[in-house]
């Protein structure tokens, strides 16, 4: 019987530098977080592919490249004040938390909200900030952000949310209507104007409006 070789934590990280991941401080994190917590158990051992894989509430955990991919271009630094719209799993937030001094995520399911919330909590991870609500609205009361990610896709970029950055600041976000046309943007914010780059094609779940009680 011929064995299947396991894809384990090395394989991840090579495929993740051959296809452009270079920032050593983003390799090392991934490195050392363990993304089978944040993934169910009959799916754990896939945690280590470079693939996305569905969640509670029919949402998905992101694929490590796109991780990666939008960590790096957010060029994140520890005096740094982070906004993360969509916090799903949890796992993008952590990945954030070791770069930044804080990170304020929103998440409109109420369950995927404490669950992500109880496990930051147990894996002592104490500069993230949750919040259940329409993460489209942004947060105000914490605003300006030095950084703004956001893990959904959405049908144009979201002025709300720009209002919300400081001057030079960056926010990385996937536009797109459909499933098959998402782009993932970097903005930077320059006075009252913008420099928008296109990173590449990506595919998210939709931003939706609203959040979800249980
Ligand atoms: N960053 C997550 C990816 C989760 S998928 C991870 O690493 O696991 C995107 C998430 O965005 C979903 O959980 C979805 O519920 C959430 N979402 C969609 N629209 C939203 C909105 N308007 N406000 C807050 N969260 C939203």
């Amino acid at each position: 019987m011929k064995k299947i070789k396991r894809f384990g934590k090395f394989d991840l990280l090579l495929d993740l530098k051959q296809q452009g991941i270079s920032d050593i401080k983003v390799l090392n994190i991934i490195e050392h977080i363990d993304r089978s917590l944040f993934i169910d158990t009959n799916l754990k051992e896939k945690s280590n592919l470079n693939v996305a894989l569905p969640i509670d509430c029919g949402q998905t955990i992101s694929q490590p490249l796109i991780v990666a991919h939008m960590t790096q271009t957010l060029d994140i630094n520890k005096k740094m004040r982070v906004l993360e719209i969509g916090t799903g799993s949890g796992y993008q937030s952590i990945v954030l938390s070791k770069l930044s001094r804080f990170v304020y995520t929103i998440e409109r399911h109420n369950m995927l909200l404490k669950k992500a919330k109880n496990l930051l909590q147990s894996l002592e991870i104490n500069n993230v900030f949750f919040k259940h609500a329409d993460g489209g609205l942004g947060w105000s009361d914490q605003a300006p952000f030095d950084r703004i990610i956001v893990t959904a896709s959405a049908p144009e970029i979201p002025t709300k949310l720009l209002s919300q950055l400081v001057d030079n600041g960056i926010m990385v976000i996937p536009v797109g209507e459909d499933n098959d046309n998402q782009v993932l943007k970097k903005i930077i914010k320059k006075g009252d104007s913008f420099i928008v780059k296109n990173i590449m094609n990506v595919r998210f779940v939709p931003l939706l409006e609203g959040k979800v009680e249980y």
